[in-house]
């Protein structure tokens, strides 16, 4: 991880339920464009804020964010906080790796934007922006006027930490995924070939009275 200590680590936090093409391009993009060493997919554990109570078991999800990462060197998988027992917090995940795995390493959360709007809620937020730098990522219809209204309850300092990613044509959402498949829609070109047979096989998304319907 040495060589890591002039380049940063992105760490991309979310649900990935399940991991697309827009997760990979925002990583690689952001790899790129902050010149990152190295980008860790970070699925949540049990996210205690979620009012989805159907979220796919992190076994599931762990393993179609494996498969859609495999072929890109710069990525990797960490089981961090689905291993982690009790509630996700995020300031957790970034003293554990500031501690033992990044020494003096810039950390880069990679999440939403929509994430960020409710940092205020999180826990420990003066910390988190002690250990981290934010990539937030916008999709087209973000609101700019509620970001800008959360970033004015933000001091100076923990502002300049929040880049902004905007990702101007990617409108693919998991929630758009999970409701093409229930439906029995394709999904092709939306997530890796790998992970559509994997959803495909293990049956996932599917409303419990569609299981006649395929992804094809
Ligand atoms: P989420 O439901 O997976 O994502 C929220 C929004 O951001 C969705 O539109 C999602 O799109 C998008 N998104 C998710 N991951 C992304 C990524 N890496 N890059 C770009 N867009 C992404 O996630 P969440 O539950 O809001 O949480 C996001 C992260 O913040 C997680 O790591 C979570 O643990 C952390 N968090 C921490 C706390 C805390 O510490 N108290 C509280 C809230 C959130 P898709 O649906 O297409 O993925």
């Amino acid at each position: 991880m040495r060589n890591l200590q002039k380049h940063g680590i992105g760490v991309m936090g979310g649900t990935f339920d399940p991991i697309h093409y827009g997760h990979l391009y925002i990583a690689e993009s952001s790899r790129c464009r902050f010149n990152l060493g190295k980008i860790l997919f970070m699925p949540s554990g049990n996210p205690v804020h979620k009012k989805r109570n159907d979220i796919t078991d992190h076994v599931h999800r762990l393993e179609m964010t494996r498969l859609a990462i495999a072929k890109n060197p710069y990525f990797a998988l960490s089981t961090l906080e689905v291993d982690r027992p009790g509630p996700t917090y995020t300031v957790d995940t970034l003293e554990y790796l500031k501690n033992d795995c990044s020494g003096t390493a810039r950390l880069f959360f990679i999440t939403g934007a929509d994430a960020i709007l409710d940092i205020l809620t999180w826990k420990d937020v003066p910390r988190i922006f002690e250990l981290c730098r934010f990539i937030a990522v916008t999709r087209p219809g973000f609101s700019f006027r509620a970001l800008n209204e959360m970033l004015a309850d933000l001091t100076e300092e923990q502002r300049k930490k929040i880049h902004l990613h905007e990702t101007g044509g990617i409108l693919v959402s998991s929630t758009e995924i999970r409701r093409r498949i229930s439906r029995g829609e394709p999904v092709k070109y939306l997530l890796p070939d790998s992970v559509e047979k994997y959803i495909e096989k293990q049956g996932l998304y599917r409303h419990p009275d569609d299981s006649c319907l395929s992804l094809k």
